[in-house]
């Protein structure tokens, strides 16, 4: 079914009934969060790109996206500078666990047998597979056995030969791609309007001992927030990650999908 907008909650309901009661549509379901990106991105970098990510991917496959989850799983220090900083607003575990659980079971109500998470905050990932598990489960007890969901994280499919091209001058590594090259380049291709490049500070890539202290040592969070400099993103960079994530993830689901 054809539609001019990829997002679920802009149809009427006889229209998203059409559309998904015989279980053939696919709907993905964006989760991010209010996250403080440094000095120089607003809060919801992680909501934004992954619910871009989706309406691209849905456009080609002929699936609907979701209403994004706005807030996910609590900071971390060592991927997302912590969650102690200004403007970063987190659900506890078991909240998002619980809320993500009723969103799936109300879309397998509607008759959605085809879900995507597509997931733009590193810290949400295992209460994703939580809820998804017991989800899974409490369908089975109603007799739902044929659901299919598909769980991914954007960046993932930013494959090597991309890395090479996007990182000349050496990787740093995703877990300190807070605030950086990945998601600004991102942000400058999609939202520049959001993006105050002339604010970056540039800094090099935050470094951790290999074990975590709670309450957290502030001061091993770069001051800005970022965990790596946004200095060498740019536009290109940006389409160039575009591209790549979208291609893959629509060959993921046209694979897992049909
Ligand atoms: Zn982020
Ligand atoms: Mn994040």
């Amino acid at each position: 079914m054809q539609f001019n907008t990829a997002f679920a909650s802009e149809l009427t309901w006889p229209d998203y009934d059409a559309a998904v009661r015989d279980g053939t549509t696919p709907i993905l379901i964006p989760i991010g969060a209010m996250e403080q990106h440094g000095h120089h991105m607003p809060l919801h970098v992680d909501v934004l790109l992954p619910t871009e990510f989706a309406r691209r991917v849905a456009a080609q496959i002929g699936a609907l996206v979701a209403p994004p989850f706005t807030y996910g799983y609590k900071s971390h220090q060592k991927s997302g500078g912590g969650n102690h900083l200004p403007g970063t607003t987190s659900l506890d575990g078991a909240t998002l666990v619980a809320a993500l659980k009723d969103v799936v079971k109300e879309f397998t109500r509607h008759g959605v047998r085809k879900i995507c998470l597509v997931n733009g905050h590193f810290e949400n990932s295992w209460f994703i597979v939580e809820a998804i598990d017991l989800a899974l489960r409490e369908l089975r007890w109603d007799g739902v056995t044929d659901l299919k969901v598909v769980v991914l994280s954007y960046w993932d499919f930013v494959h090597k030969e991309a890395i090479c091209e996007l990182y000349p001058g050496g990787f740093p590594g995703w877990d300190v791609e807070h605030g950086g090259v990945l998601e600004t380049s991102l942000m400058l291709a999609l939202h520049p309007q959001f993006v105050h490049l002339d604010r970056a500070v540039d800094h090099p890539p935050a470094t951790f001992p290999p074990y975590d202290v709670y309450p957290v040592k502030r001061e091993w969070t770069p001051a800005p927030g970022t965990l790596s400099s946004p200095r060498e993103a740019s536009v290109e960079k940006g389409h160039i990650l575009l591209d790549v994530c979208t291609r893959g993830i629509i060959d993921a689901l046209r694979g897992e999908f049909g």
